[in-house]
């Protein structure tokens, strides 16, 4: 579909119920062409909740002080991988908020040894690290990396996102390394945030098309209270974008269209503000993919970068109400052979 940005802000205005029930359907069709009926599982890791960095809309962001830390160790990290190659998933995601004292060397041990005893994709998300870094945690057989811009807006960016002293200004200047570095690359951004009109949320939508991203994670803002932005008299963009139900599935479904072959998860933020019909409803208007969170408890609650977060159970049950069925192995993008082999 031909996508431009008048009609991109057209469906991210429209209103009419019948008219979105016609994006809906052309999202959950081009998912179908482009994707199939597999629904991949990640299993996710929480490992550090450490972070160098103060985002203001983060409950993990360094300045909070309330946050009880915690940094797993290569054990836990490596039967939370055993955990989800015996539950059958293809892919284990290894996230933390941006923390030094995960050394690089340190990771690339880790990434070694669960490639070694699990065979599993590594998915890596450990925030803005040096090009030397990822490159080493590619050649040690990591093959997919997350990292979120959350908005494109470079003022509101700038304002949400304090710049790392030698960091790049914006996350998106770190995307074509990754590329060219090798990995599956995705990205993604949050709606809602206090300040984001919806102009800017179309160029997000379009910057996914022309970044070429592998994978397109898009969720609600959650205020958190231990956060800036979980302030209520916050500043509101003209055409200020609400972090509603609709709206983030407009997102979904519109970010399946500009980029067909995706992977595009039904996110746990979605989950949490929405329940299961919430992330059902992901999974019919887009969306092809779920995290489920593997982290052990003394240190889920602790990993809490929005209130309330939660991926909620029965998730088998809505697959096969849907008419779905869970992927089997890897899960990448299918325009590449098995770029998760070659280092
Ligand atoms: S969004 Fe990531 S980098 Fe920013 S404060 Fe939270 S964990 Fe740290």
């Amino acid at each position: 579909m031909n996508l431009d940005r008048p009609a991109v802000l057209g469906w991210l205005r429209e209103r009419d119920a019948g008219r979105l029930e016609t994006l809906w359907s052309l999202a959950d069709r081009t998912r179908r062409r482009h994707v199939g009926d597999e629904i991949h599982l990640r299993g996710l890791l929480e490992i550090s909740n450490h972070c160098r960095r103060s985002c203001l809309y983060c409950g993990l962001r360094a300045a909070n002080t309330a946050v009880q830390r915690y940094r797993m160790d290569a054990q836990t990290i490596i039967a939370g991988a055993r955990d989800a190659a015996e539950r059958g998933y293809g892919t284990v995601v290894l996230q933390a908020g941006e923390d030094p004292g995960l050394e690089a060397g340190w990771i690339a041990g880790v990434v070694r040894a669960i490639r070694a005893d699990t065979g599993l994709v590594v998915t890596l998300s450990l925030g803005e690290r040096s090009r030397e870094e990822l490159a080493l945690w590619r050649s040690a057989g990591a093959g997919r990396y997350l990292l979120r811009f959350e908005t494109s807006d470079p003022r509101l960016y700038a304002h949400l996102h304090p710049a790392a002293p030698g960091g790049p200004r914006h996350r998106t200047e770190l995307l074509p390394i990754l590329r060219e570095l090798g990995y599956e690359v995705g990205s993604g951004i949050m709606v809602g945030l206090p300040g984001q009109g919806i102009e800017s949320v179309a160029d997000d939508l379009l910057l996914f098309r022309e970044l070429d991203l592998d994978m397109i994670g898009v969720g609600p803002f959650v205020p958190h209270p231990g956060t800036p932005l979980g302030a209520l008299d916050a500043v509101a963009a003209e055409e200020q974008v609400e972090p509603d139900e609709e709206t983030v599935m407009k997102v979904v479904a519109l970010a399946r269209l500009l980029r067909p072959d995706a992977n595009i998860p039904a996110t746990t933020a979605v989950a949490t503000c929405w329940g299961p019909r919430g992330r059902e409803r992901a999974l019919l208007r887009g969306a092809n993919v779920v995290m489920p969170d593997l982290t052990p408890p003394p240190y889920r609650a602790q990993y809490e970068i929005y209130p309330g977060k939660t991926c909620p159970p029965g998730l088998e049950l809505t697959m096969t109400a849907i008419g779905r069925r869970p992927g089997i192995g890897p899960g990448g993008r299918r325009r590449e052979e098995v770029p998760w082999s070659r280092p």
